[in-house]
């Protein structure tokens, strides 16, 4: 007889030390020596010891707030470097007047789209002219 996992219901969860990776926007955030009890069929990991539960939330949430204040940077910096006021963002990007002020503040997520559009414009500025006559 063996625990069954909560997740998917399988039958094959073992106790081990491993290294934990979660997908955050995009970036893989690692929490080394993680002791738990983890399902061989679904990969679900359960810390057994609230302290390694505690030192994982917290590890986590200081790498993704690390990304997060990495992305609001960037955010910043690609629109500066466009020659792009935020006013001009928003209207060229959409999501209201206000929306490159909140994405930088971290008041507010922008979509994946504006973030990859951006992206695509800091490698390729020639095209802003462009896409400010898409918009
Ligand atoms: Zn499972």
């Amino acid at each position: 007889m063996g625990l069954i996992c909560a997740a998917c219901g399988g039958h094959d969860m073992r106790e081990e030390t491993r290294v934990v990776s979660r997908l955050y926007k995009g970036q893989t955030i690692v929490i080394k020596t993680m002791p738990g009890r983890y399902c061989f069929d679904c990969g679900e990991a359960e810390f057994l010891n609230p302290s390694d539960a505690n030192r994982f939330a917290s590890e986590m949430q200081q790498a993704m707030a690390t990304i997060d204040q990495a992305r609001r940077t960037e955010l910043r910096s690609i629109r500066r470097r466009l020659g792009l006021k935020q006013a001009e963002a928003a209207a060229l990007f959409g999501g209201g007047v206000n929306a490159f002020s909140e994405y930088e503040r971290g008041v507010r997520e922008p979509s994946k789209s504006t973030v990859v559009l951006l992206r695509l414009l800091d490698r390729h500025p020639n095209l802003l002219a462009e896409a400010r006559s898409a918009a």
